[in-house]
């Protein structure tokens, strides 16, 4: 057995774990493997170990990967996120090689994946990037916003609004951490109450899953702690 597949076994079950330790349903809880700088060769291990939902942040890159599979393998059903920031120039490419987006963070953005999706693939099932700690660096829209892209993206036929994500400051402390995705948590229970049919809250990667878990997450996105570290000199 690669040590992708033995790494995907651990996860998974320190994700069953962490269910179990924080009172959430068994199997709540998705794993996104985030296959960004690494080969198809990795994520070929992972679909070996059982794996299906894959996220890349880089659109050339991740639309080279969907490409490879949908040639070579089109007999494995594979779910592909988009979760890097997009600029507008690249929506297209996004809109018609992805099924799930994480990174909607603004109206423009929206309109264009709803234009540029092409019908016969179904809506794209997206998420609203929301920009938790309020830092000007970080991507994603501010919290007092969050209502008014939620109303749009309902009005949109080719997305489905499926719910929230975010990436927040890489810190130490497991209070700190929680207390960031609890954050996003009740800001998700608010938008419910417009939006019944939201179910997912994308939150937690390698180093703060546990919290993030605790805090209400239903898919993690988790990068390093399956393929390792990333060499970013290999990317364009
Ligand atoms: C890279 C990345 C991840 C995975 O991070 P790891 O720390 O390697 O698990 C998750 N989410 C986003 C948005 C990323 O860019």
């Amino acid at each position: 057995m690669s040590s992708i597949q033995q790494n995907i076994q651990q996860i998974t079950s320190q994700i069953e774990s962490c269910e179990q330790k924080w009172g959430r349903a068994r199997h709540s809880v998705q794993l996104l493997a985030v296959s960004k700088t690494k080969p198809v060769d990795a994520i070929l291990a992972a679909i070996e170990a059982g794996q299906r939902r894959f996220g890349e942040n880089y659109v050339q890159e991740g639309v080279e990967k969907t490409r490879f599979f949908s040639e070579h393998h089109q007999d494995i059903a594979l779910e592909w996120h988009f979760i890097g920031p997009i600029q507008s120039n690249k929506s297209r490419l996004v809109a018609e090689h992805f099924d799930w987006v994480h990174t909607v963070d603004r109206d423009k953005i929206a309109q264009r994946l709803n234009d540029q999706r092409p019908p016969e693939k179904g809506p794209l099932q997206v998420l609203i990037q929301v920009n938790t700690s309020g830092e000007s660096s970080k991507s994603g829209i501010d919290e007092a916003d969050v209502l008014t892209l939620a109303q749009l993206i309902s009005t949109l036929p080719n997305l489905t609004l499926r719910g929230l994500m975010s990436i927040p400051e890489n810190v130490a402390s497991y209070d700190v951490q929680r207390k960031a995705f609890e954050q996003l948590a009740t800001l998700q229970r608010q938008l419910a109450q417009h939006y019944p049919d939201i179910d997912t809250l994308s939150m937690g990667m390698s180093g703060d899953m546990s919290a993030a878990i605790e805090a209400g997450s239903t898919m993690v996105r988790i990068g390093t702690a399956i393929f390792g570290e990333r060499d970013y000199t290999r990317t364009k």
